[in-house]
């Protein structure tokens, strides 16, 4: 280990505490000790802080606690003729300085709560580029990325390329490996983010490429993100800092691209990355360090060269990205997902409610098609000149082989969602016959035409799905009159599926199935999806997981015989709980179906809304995620999924998806939807034509308009008066907690 490093690294330390006291002390004297402190939205308090030290920071008082601990953490000054290994000491100046900075941000929320702007996506309009710390929202949605294989890992940027070319060229081909690059810091203010909008790349989480802060302080937002999904999908304890640290050199494959000069600051944050096993790879010559302590590979690698430095960033790490081949003229891969294509890049347009735009996979006898083949009937988009402009168009899979069933055929469909918008500079929104497809001038400039869409579904079919499917033909078609016949003949078919599902019941099937994809971060949560009770994160209903069966039998999903009924109105079952017990490891003997009173199913940290008992309102209230404001029963949806997620079953909370809320047997244990008294007004307009449907067939058609939502109040009094004006069905119910 180079002393050089070490005694930059641990004089950066001491510079960034020695700052960081500064801003406090003047913090203190202009807001008081018992001003607030928090990144919005987020439950974690400061996540490094809390998540090592086990400390919840919520105002300037306890940072204070905090910036003490920093002081004692700073190592003595290399002396020159030391010769004892530096790694312990500098692993302390790196925490310390972590420590500081996330004070430091937290402050900065404070000054100046414009400064960051809490979205996914940047405001180039106003020039509000640089986004902070992610909420949950962003957290819960992109962690379970991290967990479930869909993101690798991250590379956090730091400083600036030489110039914007080389920063596209990097940034694309981390996106062509699926991986996030968090980016930070500048160099003599040059940002690595605005080299990436000046070069013309979309940035944002949902381009994968996501601009935390100008500053160098902003690496905390990475930190802190790999931590929070330690805890919120690791089950790790705040304050089980060998855990936490483990679980990130573990599962989080992670990295620091240090671009341009290191000056002691950046060295005693890269000191700070080596505790959680991310290495630095430097473009710049600074004296490397070799494998030592929880490493066995090098933590700080130099003088690379920049088009060498994707690839030897993720050898250094150890890391197998695979690039998604597929047979068209763009980059391709899921980080490319997230694209818009703006009105003045657009060439063609399909749908989108100008043309007609429809989607359907049907299963064929296995000599009825050919694989691969590809037909276009009507114009291709070279037919449309230079201009470009609008078709409408029908996508027509053919899939055929010995494990395809027609209960596939909406499975498959689904897919071809995000499989077209996985090819740069195409997008493509919604599904069926409402679909919307733009292609972008530079996509078609490079040779994309409408084959291209046929190849891409031919291909990831045939990658994803091969244990079911031999031959996929595709006919793509911009006839106008042929489109509207093909959308005849599809509503037809859309209509028939959603029948058959939706008429499916718990009683009639023998076979339910496990899903356990989730045990990865929540280790004892298993979670058993009927016909009338779809897994919790809305991902999975139980077709899903028969066709995931189907093709991985020794995957997450398992069948299970539900055996003998042991209680029909809560929905118990023996063959379910015996299930349960061992998957669980002993940690969870039985739960049931229909009830969140009693012994309810168990949570994990992805379910898309918690149901609440409300006892006052003698009902129930439900919150899904994307609402953060308050509730009636006192909790936001974040410090609900905190207190519940991680696998156990809490009575009197229940987590479920939004589905669920309309399905028959939603809660019926405990009364069922007529004990729904309050939700989020968003939920409800997404669900309105189920509810209204459920309120019908459950004899309150105006049920909707009885349930409060956030304009009528967030507390249990406001909302009591509310069902008493309106005469809601919960009030004249047994009460709920007898
Ligand atoms: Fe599977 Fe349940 Fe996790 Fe959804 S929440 S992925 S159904 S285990
Ligand atoms: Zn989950």
């Amino acid at each position: 280990m180079s002393k050089l490093v070490a005694f930059a690294a641990i004089q950066g330390a001491y510079n960034i505490v020695s700052k960081v006291e500064g801003i406090y002390n003047r913090a203190v004297e202009q807001y008081g000790p018992e001003q607030k402190l928090e990144f919005p939205n987020t439950a974690y308090y400061l996540p490094i802080i809390y998540s090592l030290l086990g400390i919840p920071v919520k105002n300037l008082e306890d940072a204070g606690k905090v910036l003490e601990i920093c002081r004692k953490l700073l190592p003595d000054h290399v002396q020159r003729i030391h010769h004892l290994p530096y790694l312990g000491p500098l692993l302390d100046a790196g925490m310390s300085t972590l420590f500081a900075e996330e004070i430091h941000e937290a402050i900065r929320y404070v000054d100046d709560p414009d400064f960051y702007l809490p979205s996914e996506d940047c405001d180039l309009e106003n020039g509000r580029i640089w986004l902070g710390a992610a909420d949950d929202t962003i957290m819960r949605k992109r962690g379970v990325e991290f967990v479930d294989g869909s993101a690798p890992g991250f590379a956090a940027i730091v400083g600036a390329a030489p110039d914007p070319e080389t920063a596209k060229e990097i940034a694309e081909e981390y996106q062509r490996r699926n991986l996030y690059v968090f980016m930070c810091a500048n160099q003599n203010g040059t940002t690595f983010t605005e080299q990436l909008i000046e070069a013309g790349v979309q940035i944002g989480w949902n381009t994968r490429l996501v601009p935390f802060g100008p500053d160098i302080s902003a690496a905390v937002f990475a930190l802190g993100f790999a931590n929070r999904a330690a805890m919120a999908f690791g089950g790790v304890r705040p304050g089980d800092y060998e855990r936490i640290l483990m679980y990130n050199k573990d599962r989080v494959f992670a990295f620091v691209n240090a671009l341009g000069d290191v000056g002691a600051e950046w060295a005693a944050n890269a000191a700070g990355c080596v505790n959680w096993g991310f290495p630095t790879i430097a473009d710049t010559d600074i004296p490397e360090i070799l494998p030592t302590g929880v490493c066995t590979y090098e933590h700080v690698v130099a003088n690379v060269a920049h088009k060498d430095m994707v690839q030897k960033s993720v050898e250094v790490r150890g890391l197998k990205t695979v690039i998604t081949k597929v047979d068209i003229p763009l980059s391709y891969g899921a980080a490319f997902e997230g694209e818009r294509i703006r009105k003045d890049d657009l060439f063609v347009e399909f749908g989108g409610g100008k043309t007609q735009a429809t989607e359907l996979v049907e299963m064929a006898d296995m000599d009825a098609i050919e694989d691969g083949k590809i037909t276009i009937e009507g114009n291709d988009i070279t037919d449309l000149g230079d201009e470009g402009g609008r078709l409408p168009l029908g996508i027509f899979v053919k899939v055929a082989g010995r494990k395809m069933q027609p209960d596939f055929e909406p499975i498959l469909e689904r897919q071809i969602h995000h499989l077209i918008n996985y090819a740069q500079g195409i997008m493509h929104i919604g599904q069926r016959d409402i679909a919307w497809i733009r292609l972008g001038r530079p996509a078609v400039d490079k040779g994309f035409t409408l084959k291209d869409i046929g190849q891409i579904i031919h291909d990831m079919f045939h990658k994803d799905f091969g244990s079911i499917l031999d031959k996929v033909e595709v006919t793509l078609i911009t006839d106008e009159k042929e489109v509207e016949k093909f959308t005849e003949k599809a509503k037809a078919a859309y209509k028939a599926r959603d029948s058959r599902v939706e008429n499916m019941t718990d009683e009639a099937e023998e076979i339910f199935y496990s899903c356990t994809l989730c045990q990865s971060f929540a280790p004892t949560h298993v979670c058993v999806v009927s016909p009338e009770r779809t897994g919790l994160c809305g991902a999975y209903n139980w077709m899903d997981c028969k066709a995931s069966y189907e093709i991985n039998p020794t995957g997450p999903n398992q069948p299970i015989e539900k055996g003998e009924c042991l209680d029909e109105v809560f929905g118990n079952w023996a063959g379910v709980n015996e299930f349960v017990s061992k998957a669980s490891r002993g940690a969870v003997e039985s739960y049931n179906f229909y009830s969140l009173l009693n012994e309810p199913m168990t949570t994990c940290g992805c379910c898309e809304c918690i149901a609440a008992v409300l006892p006052t309102c003698n009902g129930i209230m439900t919150v899904h995620r994307d609402y953060t404001g308050e509730t009636p029963c006192g909790m936001k949806f974040t410090t609900l999924a905190g207190v519940m997620g991680g696998g156990q079953s809490s009575p009197g909370f229940v987590g479920h998806s939004k589905y669920n809320v309309i399905q028959r047997k939603y809660v019926s244990g405990d009364g069922g939807l007529l004990r729904m008294v309050w939700m989020p007004k968003s939920l409800k307009e997404e669900l309105k034509e189920g509810l209204e449907r459920r309120g019908e067939e459950l004899g309150v058609p105006d049920l909707i308009e009885k349930i409060a939502d956030e304009t009528v109040g967030t507390d249990e009094a406001t909302v009591l008066e509310f069902l008493q004006k309106v005469g809601h069905p919960a009030l004249e119910m047994d009460p709920i907690t007898g």
